[in-house]
Order: C-alpha cells, then structure tokens, then sequence
C-alpha cells in the first residue's frame, strides 16, 4: 500500500502533528479541508442595536475592570461603545489578560450578548468573548471555523489553510464540455469554488451553505464523486489489464477428477437455477488467469453456502487452497462442519482456525496449512493472523463480509504469498445493496445475485406482538414442540450494558424453562466460553434441544432446519437488517414457520417512529432487497455502510440520499474521461484521494 506522498518528516512541532493527524499533508489536503461554519467578522454593530442571543462583533472602551470573587473568582469588565454598556466576564484568565483588559484600553470584542440574569451581574455581558485591539481593518468575507483537534489551535489552521489554498495547484481537472451535470447552470471552476466555501462574501445566504445547495458546494460534491468513481473504474481496469501479465491470478481449470461434478453428485439438493447461474459467473472468473472480485447477494437463506463450497471444490481440484473467513466462531464452525461433511468424502482435507482453539490443536492447523496438507481452510479472523502461511491459496471467501473491515478483507487478500498475484476473492452478503449504493461505492465489484430462493420453503408468516401478550407465545411454543419443531428466542443486545442482556437473556431463560416442564431450554449469550457456545449450539442442531435462548450471537448464518419459530424480543430494539436476518433463521425447512416480533414500549405511551418504521417494513415484506431499500430510506447510507467506515473514503461532502443527479453524471464521465483526458483523470485522483485510492480496491 502506498502512503500519501510527502517530504521525510525531520521534527514536527505540535501543531504540525495535530495537522498530519487530521490527515492535512499536502496543499491540496488542507485546501479541501472546509469550514464547518463562519463567523461575521466584517462588521461592528452597536450594543444599542443588538439582540440578546446574537453573536455580535463590538467596539469600545473599557470603564471598569476587577477581580471578584464571587460566585467564583473571575476577572469583570466593563465596556462602552457610546450606545450602551456591556460587561465582559472571564473565568479562567492570566495575569497578561489583566493588562490588556485594563481600564482605558479600547477594544473590539466578538461573543455572544446575553441578558445579564446571572448572580451578581446586571444589564448585558459577554461570557469569555473574543477580543482584540480596536482600530484594524475589517475583513470583507466570513471568518471560517474548521474542525480541529486538540493541541492545533484555530488561528494557526486558518493560517495553516490559508497557504494551502494559495500553494495548491488548483488547475481543473474536468473538461468544459462536461461541466453541466444538472442543465441548469454549469459547475463553479474548483478554484473559484474553493475560495468561496472558505472566504464567503458576507451577504451570502447562509442557509445554502449549511444545506450545501451553494453553487461552490455542488462544484466539491461533484469532483469528489467523480474522483470516487474515477478510482474505482481504475481499479477495475488494473485488475482487467493483469489478464496480460504473466502471473497474476490463478487460473483454475477444471480437471479429470472434477471434484465439483462429485460434491454436485452428493448433494441433497439439486441447485436452484439461481445456484447455477451464480456458479457459472463464478467459474467464468475463476477459469481466468485475472483475480476474480465479487460480491455474492442473496438474501437469508437461499444457499451461498454450497455456491462457496463448488467454488472451492474447483480451486482445491486445480491444486491450490481455499480459505474461508467467517465473522463468528459459530458461524465458522458450522461452515466448518457443513463444508467438512460435504468435501472430506471427496478426499479433501479441511483445516480449522479460531482465535479460542488450543495451541497444540493449532500448531497441527497451521502445518497442514503450510505444507499445503489442507485444500480448505476455514475459520475466523484467525485466517489473517501473521502466522498463518498458506503454501498455495487461490480463493479467498469471506462470508457475511459487511461484517469485516476493510483492513482485514485487503490481509486476507494479502496471504497469497507472491507480490504478483492476488487470490479470486468471493464476498458473500444477505445484506443486498440497493442501487444507489452499489453505483457509488461498489462500482468496482462484479456482483452475482441469489434471486431464488431453496424450493419447498414456505414464507414466514411474521407477527407483531405487544410484549404484554407473552403468555401467548409461550402456548404457540407448546405447539411447535408438541409437532417436534425447535423455536430460537432471541433477547436484544445493548451495546453500552452487556450485563443488562445478560440478566434479559437470562430471565427469560428461566421463565421458558419454568413454562416449559421436561423441555430442554438452552442459554447462549456472548459471554459463555467457546466450548460452552459449541456445546449448546450442538444440542440444538441435533434437535436434543428445544429451545434456544440467545442473546443476538446467533444473528448471522446460522442453519438448523427444523427451527420454525422465531420470537424476538424488544424488537423494537434491533436494526431493520438484523430483524430481517434473524427472521431468515427459520423458514429453511419444509414446515411452516414464523416470526414473532415481541416489542414493548417500556416507560414511552408509544414506539418511536423509526422503530415503528421498521416493524411495519418487517410485516409488510420478506424480501431482502426490499427490505435493505427500506433500511437505507431510514438510517440514511452512512449508518448502512457500517464496517465499511474503516477505511473506504466515504464521501466528505456528497449526499447520496440528495446528489444522486451528480452520482449519475460522475458515473458516465468517469469513463469517458479515462480514455479521452487519461492525464486529468490521474491528476484528479491524486488531488482527491492521494494515497488512499488502494482502500477501494478493498
Ligand atoms: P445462506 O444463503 O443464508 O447462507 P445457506 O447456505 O445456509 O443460506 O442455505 C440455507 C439452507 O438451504 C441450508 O440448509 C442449505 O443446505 C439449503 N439449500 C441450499 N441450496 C438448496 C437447494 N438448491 N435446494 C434445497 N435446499 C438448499
Ligand atoms: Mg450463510
């Protein structure tokens, strides 16, 4: 990865720290580093005329000054512009402060007025205003206010911006043909825009700034939108131009033994055409010596787990590894088994890695890995760890992939172990992307869609529920069990109190297991050792449990057919998704199943309107994509990305939700302007991205 390119550093002073911490590197960085808001420093308004609550900029003289010590010690001036008197309070203050604030001294004050209501204090004051010497000139635009840490004062920004802005090269890098995304107006040039958004003129409504409606601000959001699409079509070409190259992906041809016509042989199941559609797109990538980079969708459910399987049946075949990375030690293990019990009859050797497993146990793991022993790896996060050598991967699968970062997809894409190759990557999602989405931040993904679910399934029938008529779901769970079904019973997790979950989860527990005499009630929660999880988990995959209460460790992929009730509880409490995905835990077999969604409004005389939105949407609909659309439509996409946040440059400054007419111009310009203006394209990028370009090819 190549980092952003700037001068060997010798000793930074603290304020230059605090800029490289605000990744502000380059010119260019710090002129893109734009005001959060402005102040009005470009006029002096009598206090006569001032309203209280107004921030106001006055000049005056100062009539009193002293130190009191109550209602605690601060130092009090008075200050007279000749309409009115106003004093000034400082609480912490130096002795220099003193003298500057001495009675006599004229100065021009900025802050905010206030009614004098405080104890002690009559008339109007200013809490610690800003001030400075009378006289000087008045600047004629806003003051900018950026945001900053700590230890870089504001005044050494504005500078520090200021050369910025002057030294960048601000050239435009988007031709004058191209200039009009949205017919009416043509785009402000950068330079122009850029010098606005910093040093507005003072008559500027300031509401078009706030709401970024501003001509300037159309200008930013569409070079970084173009900028984002322009790198991501990059990398896709990369990718296609490594086809030449002599090594770069694995081409994985199908050999005599075609372990995937045995696994297809062995299957339960014949593939839904969906299945097979998917797989061929898959197979097409991976018979090509160029890396494969897709996402697999598909919602809860309709069987990505034998597509990855088929997938790594051909990669081991064609003598290379396999590894597949799941987000929770449950998860892996029961991929583990699925994958174990599938592949180890086809003569494949399957090798397991969890952070919790035993050393010896993961000594032998990692040899087999190294000697190239085991054709499928599968586990955790522990696949990326360092010490983990492979002798030959190929694929990389990485499941439930919104629930990784960035960092640890591009390590284990890292793991092949020759700098000219790169192993086939599959992401599997049940987490379907709408369309604006997947325009702007996956535009460089190949994308394969489950659209067909298993045949034989029933829909689920999905309930709401107030949590007063609990009784009643505890008699519809006598009823499944009595017709030998398994139900799941899921409690909320809240993130700032584990330990309220627990006694949630665990009271629950007890009261299913007092209601239910001679049933066996599990307990799973996230707190529970590894082994303790992997003991409850396999009573009740092998149906000697019947039920299973869980806080939401069980959220993702988890597969126990005979499971045909699902009741969760607070689900006013869970994210729409993670409904939708814990829903998809049953309804995988024939029987007929359902959702109860158990909410309770707690001290409030009503569910809030999100939450509500979001059991209506969970009613109203079964589908993936539908539901994702609504998710999206409530939390907005910076939510919806999630883990995503941990390296992709999200977008500064556009909106999708609003600028979706500026992602749709930078969309078809980005090509265009590759082939026509390759050097511009390469210029914008830079300017934008610098070195963080490599983050998107994650
Ligand atoms: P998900 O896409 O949510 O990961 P899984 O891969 O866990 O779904 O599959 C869900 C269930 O459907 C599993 O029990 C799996 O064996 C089964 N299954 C997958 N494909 C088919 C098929 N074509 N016909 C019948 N059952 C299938
Ligand atoms: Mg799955």
């Amino acid at each position: 990865m190549t980092t952003p390119a700037h001068p060997p550093v010798k000793a930074l002073s603290g304020p230059q720290k605090a800029l490289h911490k605000l990744g502000l590197v380059r010119d260019i960085d710090l002129a893109l580093h734009l005001p959060l808001r402005y102040e009005d420093e470009t006029r002096i308004v009598r206090l006569l005329d001032a309203r209280d609550g107004e921030v106001v900029q006055i000049e005056g003289q100062i009539t009193h000054s002293e130190i009191t010590l109550r209602p605690r010690r601060q130092l009090r001036v008075t200050l007279d512009d000749g309409s009115d008197t106003c004093v000034l309070r400082f609480l912490n203050f130096y002795p220099s402060h003193q003298k500057t604030l001495g009675v006599g001294a004229r100065l021009r004050v900025r802050g905010e007025l206030r009614g004098g209501s405080y104890a002690g204090s009559f008339g109007r004051e200013m809490v610690h205003p800003s001030f400075k010497l009378a006289g000087g000139e008045l600047p004629d635009a806003l003051t900018p206010v950026y945001s900053t840490v700590a230890g870089l004062p504001q005044a050494y920004l504005r500078r520090a911006v200021l050369g910025g802005l002057a030294r960048a090269d601000l050239g435009d890098t988007i031709p004058a043909p191209f200039t009009s995304p949205c017919r009416t107006q043509p785009l402000w040039n950068l330079a122009d825009a850029l010098q606005f958004l910093h040093h507005p003129r003072p008559d500027v409504a300031l509401a078009t700034l706030e709401d970024r409606s501003h001509p300037a601000w159309q200008r930013l959001k569409a070079e970084e939108l173009l900028a984002q699409q322009l790198s991501q079509l990059q990398a896709r070409r990369g990718r296609a131009a490594m086809r030449a190259a002599v090594l770069s992906g694995p081409a994985l041809h199908a050999t005599q033994a075609c372990l995937q016509q045995q696994l297809l042989a062995c299957l339960p199941f014949r593939l839904t055409a969906a299945q097979q559609r998917v797989c061929t797109e898959i197979e097409a990538d991976l018979t090509k010596p160029i890396p494969m980079h897709r996402l697999l969708q598909g919602d809860v459910g309709a069987g990505k787990t034998v597509v990855a399987a088929l997938a790594a049946a051909r990669c081991i075949d064609a003598g290379w590894q396999c590894a597949l990375m799941a987000p929770t030690e449950i998860l892996a293990e029961q991929h583990f088994r699925k994958l174990v019990g599938w592949l180890e009859p086809l003569g494949i050797t399957t090798a397991w890695l969890t952070g919790s497993q035993k050393a010896r146990e993961r000594r032998e793991m990692l040899a087999l890995i190294e000697s190239g022993a085991a054709g499928l790896i599968v586990g955790t996060h522990a696949v990326i760890q360092d010490k983990v050598k492979f002798k030959h991967l190929a694929l990389a699968i990485i499941d439930e992939q919104h629930r990784f970062g960035v960092a640890q997809r591009l390590a284990l894409r890292s793991k092949m172990g020759h700098d000219e190759q790169e192993p086939h990557l599959l992401m599997m999602t049940a987490t379907p992307i709408p369309r604006t989405l997947a325009m702007s931040y996956y535009a460089d993904l190949d994308v394969s869609t489950l659209d067909e679910l298993p045949p034989g399934r029933t829909p689920i029938v999905t309930k709401v529920v107030s949590e007063a008529r609990r009784d009643e779901v505890t008699a519809r769970i006598r009823g499944q069990l009595a017709e030998g079904r398994q139900i799941y019973w899921v409690c909320p997790l809240i993130e700032e109190s584990e330990s309220i979950d627990l006694v949630n989860a665990t009271q629950t527990h007890q009261a299913l297991s007092a209601a239910l005499p001679g049933v066996t009630v599990g307990l799973l929660h996230s707190r529970m050792p590894p082994a303790e999880k992997k003991a409850v988990m396999s009573l009740f995959t092998s149906g000697q449990m019947g039920v299973l209460v869980s806080t939401t460790v069980i959220e993702v992929g988890v597969d126990v057919p005979n499971a045909s009730l699902m009741v969760i509880e607070h689900a006013e409490r869970f994210g729409l998704s993670q409904l939708h995905q814990l829903r998809g835990r049953v309804g995988r077999g024939a029987a007929a199943s359902a959702c109860v969604l158990l909410y309770s409004t707690g001290d409030a005389p009503r569910l809030g309107e999100m939450a509500k939105a979001r059991l209506k949407a969970m009613l109203e609909t079964n589908d993936g994509f539908e539901i994702a659309r609504r998710d999206l439509e409530i939390r907005g996409p910076g939510e919806f990305l999630g883990a995503r946040q941990s390296g992709a440059p999200l977008l500064r400054f556009a909106d999708l939700a609003t600028d979706t007419a500026l992602l749709v111009w930078a969309r078809e310009l980005a090509p265009l302007l590759l082939d026509q203006y390759p050097e511009l394209a390469q210029r914008h990028v830079l300017r934008w991205l610098g070195g963080k370009a490599e983050y998107l090819k994650a």
